[in-house]
């Protein structure tokens, strides 16, 4: 679970390198007057998906440190215990 969750972080920042690095390859295009630039952009859009769901999937497994039971998506105070987490 928690190498689970390391590769989850992992793959998040390759793809955003990903994501950046696509749309440079874009933005050279544009700026040669190239704008073929279907297949980079599909990756693009496709990095971007990959980000969020790992950034989901790391949320979601992200625990309570109070209580160590599995917190909210985007709450900021746990539900079963109530305290806040940082
Ligand atoms: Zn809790």
């Amino acid at each position: 679970m928690k190498k689970m969750k390391k590769i989850a972080i992992w793959l998040a920042v390759i793809s955003i390198i990903v994501f950046v690095i696509a749309w440079g390859v874009v933005g050279v295009k544009i700026l040669d007057n190239n704008y073929n630039y279907t297949t980079e952009a599909y990756i693009a859009y496709g990095s971007l998906a990959v980000f969020f769901v790992c950034l989901i999937y790391v949320r979601c497994t992200s625990r309570c440190p109070h209580c160590g039971k599995l917190r909210v998506l985007f709450g900021k105070y746990c539900p079963h215990c109530g305290k806040e987490i940082k």
